[in-house]
């Protein structure tokens, strides 16, 4: 996605050779237009199938997340990392290591917004090792929910989560791919 390449390589800062920082537009300001782009290229590009939810984990999946729930009229359901006083139990659950925080997180979504009916798009910002995707499909399992695939807004394809969950014959549909961030330098693959 060609907007999406200008953005990052205008305002994406290289923090090291495999971290991008892209706090100006999607970490933690949020560019509101761009991310209506981002959900319009999501349903463009699974067109070909029904959703009847979109599933995310917060806080940085939810907004390009959302824009595809209203382009698409589903609802969004996004995992929490933490459980709170009103989500104890009736819950499926999940490990998740957090790649750019080096911890491990308990995910959870409640049984009540994920069932076997659901036909799901998993959707996140980044793909790394795959350990975000990996605790969202793992829930959708739990819950019995079909996955028909996953859409990310930067691939960080020199890292192995791409491979290996394609491997696995899952769909993943990445907005922008990048090849390197060597030398303080993105490139993307073509
Ligand atoms: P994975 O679980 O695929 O290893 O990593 C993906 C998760 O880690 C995403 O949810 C994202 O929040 C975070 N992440 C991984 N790499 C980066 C990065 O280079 N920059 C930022 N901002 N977040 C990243």
């Amino acid at each position: 996605m060609e907007l999406l390449k200008e953005k990052i390589l205008k305002e994406g800062r290289v923090l090291s050779d495999s971290v991008l920082k892209v706090d100006s537009f999607l970490n933690h300001q949020i560019d509101p237009l761009l991310m209506k782009e981002i959900g319009d290229e999501f349903a463009n590009r699974y067109s070909d199938e029904v959703i009847t939810k979109v599933l995310t984990i917060e806080s940085s999946g939810i907004a390009p997340a959302t824009m595809l729930g209203l382009t698409i009229g589903a609802p969004v359901v996004f995992a929490r990392k933490r459980k709170s006083l009103t989500l104890a139990d009736n819950l499926y659950s999940a490990s998740v290591h957090s790649f750019t925080k080096n911890e491990t997180n308990e995910i959870s979504v409640s049984k009540d917004y994920l069932c076997e009916d659901d036909n799901v798009l998993i959707v996140d910002d980044f793909l790394a090792n795959g350990e975000a995707v990996k605790g969202l499909l793992d829930i959708a399992e739990q819950a019995g929910a079909h996955v028909i695939g996953v859409g990310i807004v930067i691939e960080k394809g020199f890292q192995q989560g791409g491979q290996q969950l394609r491997e696995q014959g899952i769909r993943i549909e990445s907005l922008a791919n990048i090849k390197s961030l060597t030398n303080g330098k993105v490139e993307f693959f073509d």
